[in-house]
């Protein structure tokens, strides 16, 4: 009898690894459909120069209007785009149209890209990445790659080398989500970045919690040392505003500076080229 319960539990629980599995295969069969068939499109979100208010640039952010679920957030696609193979063609959709809305911004705007570790491991990426903006006619200077630490965990010479033929060829390099990996700091001594970006979740707690407080401040110490750039995430409130401005924090992102919006709508924020 418990022998038989058992298999009845196994059963059930088969049953709805398939449920799991072919909920995952539809949802993939309806990415890479989305991918031809632009459902994909990229929203932007400015980021701030701290002491001049000035528009520095904006930070592209893909979006997958699905037709019976509206809108699926990155955080649940690009895991998904990570694992089917498919995020080399959504980095380079994200890429293309990032670099063509860029090109109607005025010169010294940026625009900023979040590639996936798995892009890293082609060792052609450099030159995918240089052509694009070739293509595009977007100076390589005008180009900021977003990269977590995830980057240099499975194959770090190889990420070390794209990473230093990008910047070679101009292109500015920025770690995002500082402070919330393993071990940020030695990737510090590898790798020359231009910008760190501190995970907002230092941000959200840091007018109520010292240690955030804390935390911010010796990473701003630590980037001033090194002479490079901060960007603080999350920003949503004044009162975190003032705060990071005293600290001498240099950019600032959230959603008190601007939502991610579509391109059509960024014109407020810059006088046009
Ligand atoms: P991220 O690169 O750290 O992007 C910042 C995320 O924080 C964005 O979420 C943005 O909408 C959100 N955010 C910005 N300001 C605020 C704020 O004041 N408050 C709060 N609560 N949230 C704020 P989003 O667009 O959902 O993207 C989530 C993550 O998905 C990104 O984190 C990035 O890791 C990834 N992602 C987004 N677009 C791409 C892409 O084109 N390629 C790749 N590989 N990853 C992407
Ligand atoms: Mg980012
Ligand atoms: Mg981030
Ligand atoms: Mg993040």
């Amino acid at each position: 009898r418990a022998k038989s319960e058992g298999r009845g539990t196994f059963r059930f629980f088969e049953a709805a690894m398939d449920e799991r599995l072919q909920a995952r295969r539809g949802l993939e069969r309806d990415l890479r459909q989305a991918l031809s068939d632009g459902a994909l499109s990229v929203h932007y979100q400015p980021l701030e120069d701290c002491r001049t208010h000035r528009i520095l640039g904006f930070e592209a952010l893909v979006r997958w209007n699905h037709p019976e679920r509206g809108m699926i957030p990155p955080s649940e696609f690009v895991p998904l785009a990570e694992e089917s193979g498919l995020v080399m063609q959504l980095g380079e959709f994200v890429l293309r149209t990032a670099c063509r809305d860029a090109r109607n911004w005025p010169d010294p705007v940026k625009v900023a890209v979040n590639l996936s570790p798995i892009q890293f491991r082609h060792s052609d990426l450099p030159a995918t990445i240089l052509g694009i903006l070739e293509e595009e006619g977007l100076p390589p200077h005008r180009l900021e790659i977003e990269v977590t630490e995830g980057v240099m965990i499975d194959d770090t010479e190889r990420a070390l080398a794209a990473l230093t033929a990008l910047k070679a060829a101009g292109v500015r390099i920025a770690l995002d989500d500082f402070g919330t990996g393993y071990s940020s700091l030695s990737y510090l001594q590898k790798f020359t970045f231009d910008k760190l970006k501190i995970d907002r979740s230092f941000v959200q707690l840091m007018a109520e919690n010292r240690e955030s407080l804390s935390i911010i401040r010796t990473i701003l110490a630590l980037a001033k040392s090194l002479d490079i750039a901060v960007t603080a995430e999350g920003v949503e409130t004044e009162e975190q505003r003032t705060l990071l401005k005293n600290e001498s924090c240099n950019q600032l992102q959230g959603y008190l500076i601007g939502r991610p919006v579509p391109a059509c709508e960024l014109a407020r924020f810059y006088e046009p080229a």
